[in-house]
């Protein structure tokens, strides 16, 4: 059904792009055609006819976190309500009364992350703190699509409105299955520190005995060769394929930092294993170093580097979801990224910009949307072991959140499980059989990077948002 927005003759070019963008998304993720002059439309003109369904601009430009307040929608449809297990939603933009939301603006708001963008030159080390994002700061469920859910109820709205019938077009649901590879076995010395390392740190920082136990018998066990312990490609492709699941691995390839990995790209063992993943056919995709968020240039050097090997990255995330909002979505452009898979939290899973779904981020500096899509981080495990240390009940966790998921049935977020969590090195081994009772759900199709992207781009450009 083709739909499109009306817009009045003197409103601010700021609002126009960010509603129309809002809105070609709002149609690409609930199946409209957007077009510029439909016979039905979304109309902000206030002298419009009747025959089209009207909103009501209660937007404002957000230019520090204490212009927003918060107050409360009831969801009227119950099926949505029981769908996604709420019955109220944030609303942010309203100035009197609670029955006239601009619904394009509260979508805005969680897709653009403009939340945490004006909070861009505070000293987080470029690592956003939970408490500093809309969820944390207005104290929201980060489980809860809202964004997701305010696209459903305007749709409904819409259909409701000009009598359209409902038609479930089937979709696939994917799911990007990424690893980001953070440590690889350069040598038993190197290994065996680190296990150690692990066994200290279960103790002093997790208190876990459970599975210091679990470290305690593989430093035992493997006496003196604890290499192997490290080299855990094997396993987890034969994993994925035994489950007909794709993976993406992301490799760092620089450690000047600390906090980086333990290898770069001059080392014979990340050569061997980004061979191993090319001739297994699997996606290789870059993680970005721990200071490509320092200075911008640092991220095209290093895709640079890795183009002058021979190989060609399409996607990307940041080690330790490091990044600055100054430039790094412009880099990430610049390079004609097709996606980047950084937007999630390091302090829980869920829906970090309110989104389950890919989409193309918006580019402030130049009010226009990004031309690469994001696959926002829903899961990884390491999170999940961080929110239960205790029971190990991470399955009703990442379920609620592959639910909703599912619930809003578009797809295109991504999963992390770190190559470290297949032989008990870094998380407990309960942890792969978490990965394989995910992979076994028949509801999602487990895939890379490319394959997800060539899947949205068209159905994106139909909407007139052009990718790279
Ligand atoms: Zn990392």
């Amino acid at each position: 059904m083709q739909l499109s927005i009306e817009l009045p003759e003197k409103i601010d070019s700021i609002l126009r792009n960010r509603l129309i963008y809002t809105f070609k998304i709002f149609c690409t993720l609930s199946d409209y055609d957007y077009t510029e002059n439909s016979e039905y439309k979304l109309s902000y003109n206030d002298n419009s006819d009747d025959k089209y369904f009207k909103c009501k601009s209660k937007f404002f430009d957000l230019k520090n976190i204490n212009d927003l307040n918060i107050q409360w929608y009831e969801i009227y449809n119950q099926s949505i309500s029981d769908k996604y297990g709420i019955h109220k939603l944030p609303v942010f933009f309203l100035k009197n009364d609670v029955y006239e939301i601009d619904i394009l603006a509260e979508i805005f708001i969680w897709i653009s992350l403009q939340f945490e963008y004006v909070q861009k030159n505070e000293n987080f080390g470029h690592i956003y703190p939970f408490k500093n994002s809309l969820h944390g700061h207005f104290n929201l469920d980060p489980k809860i699509p809202y964004a997701s859910i305010w696209i459903e109820i305007l749709s409904n709205k819409i259909k409701e409105f000009y009598k359209f019938e409902t038609k479930d077009n089937f979709k696939k649901t994917y799911i990007i299955n990424s690893h980001d590879i953070d440590f690889l076995p350069k040598s038993n010395f190197n290994s065996f520190i680190r296990l150690f390392k692990n066994y200290l740190i279960s103790i002093i920082r997790f208190k876990d005995k459970k599975y210091s136990k679990q470290l305690l018998k593989l430093l035992i066990k493997k006496f003196p060769n604890y290499n192997k312990l490290f080299y855990n490609f094997n396993i987890l492709m034969n994993i994925e394929n035994e489950y007909k699941a794709k993976g993406i691995y992301m490799f760092l390839i620089e450690n000047t930092h600390y906090k980086d990995g333990n290898y770069n790209i001059d080392d014979e063992i990340f050569k061997l294993m980004v061979k191993k993943c090319i001739d297994n056919g699997n996606e290789i995709g870059l993680h970005g170093s721990y200071s490509t968020s320092d200075q911008k240039g640092k991220l095209t050097e290093e895709l640079n580097k890795l183009q002058n090997e021979g190989i060609n990255i399409s996607g990307v995330r940041q080690h330790w979801l490091r990044f600055n909002y100054n430039h790094y979505f412009k880099e990430v452009d610049e390079n004609k990224l097709k996606y980047d898979m950084t937007i999630g939290f390091n302090e829980t899973n869920g829906f970090r910009s309110g989104l389950a779904a890919a989409y193309p981020p918006y580019d402030f500096e130049n009010e226009t949307h990004h031309k690469f899509l994001e696959f926002p981080l829903a899961i990884m495990e390491n999170t999940l072991y961080f929110e239960d240390k205790d029971k190990y009940q991470w399955y009703d966790k990442s379920e609620k959140i592959l639910k909703n998921v599912y619930n809003f049935k578009y797809g295109g977020v991504s999963i992390l499980w770190h190559d470290s969590a297949f032989q008990g090195t870094n998380f407990p081994i309960e942890f792969i059989e978490l990965y394989k009772k995910i992979l076994n759900d028949k509801r999602f199709e487990f895939t890379d990077g490319k394959t997800t992207f060539d899947y949205f781009k068209p159905i994106y450009l139909k909407n007139k948002l052009e990718l790279n």
